[in-house]
């Protein structure tokens, strides 16, 4: 039998959703065998008669690997692909302090749903990090609903809606409704890209037709009552069809209120938002650079980032997800036209940094905090949980070593994300990941990439049936 890597991280503190933090917490010893931990402790012992290496992370914080559940690794929408590779994505996610990530498969017209993750799987086999999919429904006319049944055998236990995007994605309120009952019915959960189609089609039809096509525009062409409406009426439709849902990349308040005020009827109801939420407003429209914050939906008005994060204090907001994708600055800049610029941002790599600097060290949130939010949570709603999410005997050993001092500024030339660019450009960070374990293995180490091709592994889940 081969002998099975052994590791002691010595002298850490170990933070998750449930640690009472404070900064004089005594460091914990974690002993790791093979792909799981093992032990936890203060001055563990080391396991006599044994080869263990002894890691020292004095000093540091030790996070579970965090869950980014909601990405766009090499993404093909049928009209734009990111840049990256999942090698490559999965390599700047593990610089960011991500081991797992919930990306998607797409069912696109006319194919299966087992068509659709067997080609996706093929896609992601070079991973260094766990991946799980959520699976893009687009095709699903009525009297088909069960296929839906047989996403289970996939591992697959969440779908992806999009109210928004014709031809290829809208699904109308029949629609919806149809498939949140069937998804209901086999434990699925839903995940919805609330926009309004009327409100941002007629939005953007006025501003074409008067010739307004700059990225400038982008922010006026999708308004913010497009999410409020269709994220009250998804929350609705759920309701109605019992059926538990996520509201994607809440990017008012309100959205988050009105989630909150779901929850208050008993209603399985989560809600997700990202950094660039949190940290970006629409003014940066009218700035030089209007081309780095083409999003769907778009940066908001700036009053709106203050009130998001009050609701992220509050416990309103259950994950934070970066909705990464990895476009080429030079497919940004292509044509100063929205219309015509692919949407979405890359942000894995920054994620946990900007969080530390922005939620933590401003004050808006603790370390446990943000643990349960890019971590424990993703880990329970999408039925990762115990084995991602947290750091305990007999979990995965993901983990990552944190440094909180020094300071830093985001460039695109120090990060491994392919865009060339980052939304969050001159922002200062405050810390830094030092080493990201994924399963017991080093995938990054005191700043270096530590990981082969295909080390990731797919992880499936099981369907869920919330109370
Ligand atoms: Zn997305």
């Amino acid at each position: 039998m081969i002998d099975r890597p052994r590791l002691l991280i010595r002298g850490g503190t170990v933070v998750t959703a449930d640690t009472r933090f404070s900064t004089d917490l005594p460091t914990t010893d974690i002993l790791i065998d093979g792909e799981t931990i093992q032990a936890i402790g203060i001055d563990l012992p080391l396991p006599e008669g044994q080869n263990v290496e002894v890691v020292d992370a004095g000093g540091l914080l030790i996070l579970p690997g965090l869950i980014d559940a909601h990405t766009h690794i090499q993404l093909d929408t049928g009209i734009y692909s990111t840049a990256d590779t999942w090698l490559e994505g999965s390599q700047a996610a593990a610089f960011g302090g991500i081991t797992t990530v919930v990306d998607f498969a797409t069912q696109l017209p006319g194919k299966s749903f087992p068509q659709a993750l067997e080609g996706r799987m093929a896609e992601a086999a070079p991973s260094i990090i766990d991946y799980a999919f959520h699976m893009m429904v687009t095709d699903l006319p009525p009297g088909q609903e069960e296929e839906l049944g047989v996403l289970p055998e996939l591992g697959i236990q969440s779908i992806k809606l999009y109210t928004t995007y014709r031809p290829n994605y809208y699904l109308d309120d029949a629609a919806v409704l149809r498939i949140f009952e069937t998804a209901a019915r086999y434990g699925l959960l839903s995940l919805v890209h609330c926009e309004n189609d009327a409100l941002v089609t007629a939005q953007t039809e006025s501003l074409v037709k008067s010739g307004r096509l700059e990225w400038r525009y982008h922010g006026a062409s999708r308004p913010h009552l497009a999410e409020i409406e269709a994220a009250s009426r998804v929350l609705m439709l759920a309701q109605a069809a019992d059926a538990p849902v996520v509201i994607a990349h809440a990017s008012t308040e309100r959205t988050v209120a009105l989630t909150t005020h779901a929850r208050t009827t008993r209603q399985t109801a989560f809600v997700e938002t990202t950094p660039q939420y949190l940290l970006l407003d629409n003014t940066v429209y009218e700035g030089n650079e209007p081309w780095r914050y083409i999003l769907q939906p778009p940066l908001r008005h700036p009053a709106e980032k203050e009130a998001l994060w009050t609701r992220v204090a509050d416990g309103q907001v259950d994950m934070i997800v970066t909705d990464h994708c990895d476009y080429k600055k030079a497919q940004k800049l292509a044509v100063n036209n929205f219309t015509k610029t692919p949407g979405g941002l890359p942000g894995t790599e920054t994620l946990l940094s900007l969080m530390a600097t922005y939620g933590v060290a401003e004050g808006w949130i603790d370390w446990p905090d943000l643990v349960r939010m890019m971590a424990s949570n993703p880990a329970r709603i999408y039925n990762l949980w115990p084995r991602k999410g947290t750091i305990a005997p007999g979990s995965d050993a993901d983990l990552v070593l944190f440094d909180p001092a020094g300071e830093d500024i985001v460039t695109a030339e120090s990060l491994h994300m392919v865009a060339g660019y980052s939304p969050f450009e001159g922002m200062r960070v405050k810390g830094r990941v030092v080493s990201t374990l994924r399963r017991g293995a080093f995938i990054v180490r005191d700043g270096v990439l530590a990981a082969e091709a295909g080390t990731g592994a797919y992880v499936a889940r099981k369907p869920r049936f919330w109370d």
